[in-house]
């Protein structure tokens, strides 16, 4: 191909000085970088080199091998983009720079970050080919002259084959995301490709783990090669216990419930995409008699320091919060995270779960997912460094065993925690009363516990009443003590209607709505239950048809009730 101007390639070749942009003060100044990328990173906003950037770029940058071991999100892209880009002979229109990465997406997204720091270099044609595309449009590209070219293994493999990508003139190959690679069944790809190269060439490998099989791959293909390992907050990630749920995302919120009363005592933080999701979390948790707060945008600096005071000393325990406002929360007593919301991506995820584990503590973090979401779970996973565990939500039995647990506990506190001053005469007159009753009942020191703790509890279940049928979801509250199970009594009528669970309806709504509507007595309103999108109430047999008609539209948490009879009560 004749190099006549075609274009604007009549621009010379960008001279290096190496303190150029010293009033600029820019922490990539010093690499000795050109100045046109320098100032493409200045429109990225990019200001400091990240770890894997300050340990990367001076090693390519003498053409040296390199070897990388980093979780997603800690800068790889400009750790080779930049010092590779920077060794490019832009008179020559053939390509230089190949990378590999494991899918189309990946490989869009590493041209375009290519593109966005080659901005201001003239005459620089970055090229991604990969599957699914047009054949033909990348061919005429690549005859035009590119100098990068990023692709997945198939399509460029294609390419060289039918001789339409000249490998001639590579002096670099990066293959980003190798374990990726492997994983997706393109190590032999990989090496086929490898083998194809000019043998003056630089090779960069990165990866996320280091399976043997690309151990092998840098033995075979690396020379003598720089080897950089970053471990982001992995340390720290270590002492979370990491788990996931599935579930789809109207019983988010009777999930909640559950996991908070399986996982007990201690600091929560909840996290939630928006701010209008932290209130409505905030507000169910309320209702269900949890003391939590809320932090988001739109909670005023002041009174945010002191929702987090209130969180330290422990006077709040559940934090419902958006990613921005919890960003560096530093609370020692945190010992679980649940992910309400997935987050954004991985970087935001290491954000939130690092909210746990502080001050070598154990933690917990809970992710929940709808089936739509599974995707993420995966490079989650990558982010990390860990795998995240799936798990149900607890069951009745395990949320009955906390609650077991927390009595025995508030029992132990209390045996060891000296009678206030104020109380000590009340505590004595107690006393009194005990070893009265001993004297007269003959009962032994065991039964006098059991029935003190009873009287504690009062009409109050400890336990998880258990559900009949088809597992309504309902919190701790959820049936009314005094509201008996089973079937209507006969001369009650089961009735069906349409506001459930996911509507937050408390049996108190129902009953109020109910009252008023029909001007019954709240006690001749029987047993309710609530389900997710239904519910069942049982009322006097033969209601007139034109209250059961008022009825119909009477509304509860924004819902019509629907009512209708349930002939198989
Ligand atoms: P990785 O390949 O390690 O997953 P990326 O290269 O995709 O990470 O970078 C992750 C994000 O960080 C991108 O949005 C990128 O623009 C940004 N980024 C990279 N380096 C810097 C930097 N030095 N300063 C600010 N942002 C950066
Ligand atoms: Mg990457």
């Amino acid at each position: 191909m004749a190099v006549t101007g075609v274009d604007d390639n009549s621009q010379p070749a960008e001279v290096v000085t190496q303190d150029a942009t010293a009033e600029v003060e820019s922490g990539f100044a010093g690499f000795g970088l050109p100045e046109s990328l320098l100032e493409a990173l200045e429109r990225c906003g990019y200001q400091q080199p990240s770890p894997i950037q300050a340990a990367a770029i001076p090693e390519l940058m003498l053409g040296r091998d390199l070897l990388g071991q980093a979780q997603t999100g800690t800068g790889k892209t400009a750790a080779f983009a930049l010092p590779l880009l920077a060794r490019i002979d832009l008179d020559a229109r053939q390509p230089q720079v190949l990378v590999l990465a494991p899918t189309r997406e990946l490989a869009i997204q590493v041209s375009e970050a290519f593109q966005r720091y080659a901005a201001c270099t003239r005459g620089l044609h970055v090229l991604a080919l990969y599957g699914g595309s047009d054949f033909r449009d990348q061919i005429q590209k690549l005859r035009r002259g590119v100098q990068v070219v990023v692709g997945t293994p198939g399509r460029v493999m294609d390419h060289m084959r039918q001789g339409t990508l000249d490998v001639s003139g590579l002096h670099a190959l990066v293959l980003d995301e190798a374990d990726e690679m492997l994983r997706m069944g393109f190590i032999d790809d990989v090496q086929w490709v490898l083998e194809q190269l000019p043998t003056q060439r630089q090779v960069v490998l990165f990866s996320a783990t280091m399976p043997p099989e690309i151990k092998r791959i840098c033995q075979q293909h690396l020379q003598d090669p720089a080897e950089v390992i970053i471990r982001t907050q992995k340390a720290d990630a270590s002492r979370i216990r990491q788990r996931h749920i599935l579930l789809p995302h109207h019983q988010k919120l009777g999930a909640l419930l559950r996991v908070l009363e399986a996982h007990g005592p201690g600091g929560v933080i909840i996290f939630a995409r928006t701010k209008a999701v932290t209130v409505t979390v905030a507000e169910a948790l309320d209702a269900e008699g949890m003391a939590c707060a809320v932090l988001n945008g739109d909670v005023p600096q002041s009174l945010r320091e002191r929702t987090v005071e209130r969180l330290k000393q422990g006077k709040v325990d559940v934090l419902v919060a958006t990613d921005v406002a919890a960003r560096g929360l530093d609370v020692d007593r945190i010992g679980l995270v649940i992910n309400y919301d997935a987050p954004f991506d991985s970087e935001a995820y290491v954000h939130r779960i690092g909210r746990t584990g502080r001050a070598g503590r154990e933690g917990d973090a809970i992710l929940f997912l709808s089936h739509r979401e599974r995707r993420l779970l995966h490079s989650l996973e990558r982010a990390v460094g860990s795998a995240i565990e799936a798990m149900e939500v607890p069951s009745d039995a395990e949320i009955n065993q906390q609650r077991l647990d927390n009595l025995q506990q508030q029992l132990n506190d209390l045996l060891e925690q000296p009678v206030p001053q104020e109380r000590q005469q009340e505590v004595a007159l107690m006393e009194e009363i005990i070893q009265r009753l001993s004297r007269e009942t003959e009962a032994t020191p065991e039964q006098l516990a059991l029935a003190a703790l009873r009287l504690a509890q009062g009409d109050q279940p400890l336990l998880v009443v258990p559900q009949p049928q088809q597992a309504p979801r309902q919190g701790r509250q959820g049936e009314r003590g005094e509201r008996r199970q089973g079937r209507p009594n006969s001369s009650m009528e089961r009735f069906r209607v349409e506001v459930g669970w996911r509507d937050r309806i408390k049996p108190g709504h129902l009953v109020g709505a109910i009252a008023n509507e029909t001007g019954l007595d709240g006690r001749q309103i029987g047993k309710i239950t609530i389900f997710d999108d239904h519910s069942t109430v049982d009322l006097p047999q033969g209601m007139p048809p034109q209250l059961m008609q008022s009825l119909q539209r009477v509304r509860v948490m924004q819902k019509e009730l629907q009512i209708s009879r349930l002939d198989a009560a």
